[in-house]
């Protein structure tokens, strides 16, 4: 999700045009980066993860219509999403990106929690905080704005896949000493609560921008 905010932001400023089009809604692109595993709860329905959901086709034909509309504004979107599988699963895991043209699933496979995954975790987090500052995103989310409200998605997002990743275990103390075991572990799950601190802070301004004022 942090990476998505990056690897938008580096799409607005640097591609000709796009930055010209406005600032980027963050709540979307925080949801966009963390949609392709939404392929998580689909099991059911025979969807394999990191395979139709974590392909170039699929999220170029879900785009058509997006482009279509908004032409270059659409692009730190496509990008935020696309960068979940070509960029971060590729380092972490393997993905269908190829999908339905190729089966092979493509990455180095560095897994999770590996030093590799929580550097780059690391320094993706850092980089987004660092941006949103500068940028004066930051203040946006933090400021009493209905807009803000938009930040409840995010926000869900991570607590399903925390939730998701949690319930392998039998119980939240057998959880934790799992995370206290291993020393990435516990930088990973620091890196999660700052991003959560900072969803919930936005959320709930945003909530109170929808709180009727009394005369
Ligand atoms: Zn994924």
């Amino acid at each position: 999700m942090a990476w998505a905010y990056v690897w938008a932001m580096l799409a607005w400023a640097l591609i000709p045009g796009v930055k010209r089009c406005g600032k980027l809604f963050v709540p979307v692109i925080f949801v966009l980066g963390i949609l392709p595993d939404s392929d998580l709860l689909l099991g059911s329905f025979g969807i394999v993860h990191r395979t139709v959901t974590h392909s170039f086709l699929f999220w170029i034909l879900l785009f058509i219509p997006v482009f279509v509309v908004f032409r270059l504004k659409a692009i730190p979107y496509f990008v935020a999403v696309i960068q979940h599988f070509a960029f971060g699963d590729f380092f972490m895991g393997k993905a269908m990106v190829f999908w339905p043209f190729s089966p092979k699933f493509v990455g180095l496979g560095f897994g999770m929690p590996s030093l590799v995954d929580v550097a780059l975790e690391t320094v993706g987090l850092l980089l987004a905080v660092a941006i949103l500052i500068y940028v004066g995103d930051l203040k946006r989310l933090f400021s009493v704005n209905k807009q803000n409200v938009f930040m409840v998605l995010p926000l869900l997002a991570l607590l399903i896949s925390a939730v998701f990743f949690g319930l392998h275990w039998s119980s939240i103390n057998s959880l934790i000493t799992y995370i206290m075991s291993n020393d990435l572990l516990v930088v990973l799950a620091l890196g999660h609560i700052v991003l959560f601190v900072l969803f919930a802070i936005s959320a709930l301004q945003g909530l109170r921008a929808l709180k009727p004022k009394i005369k």
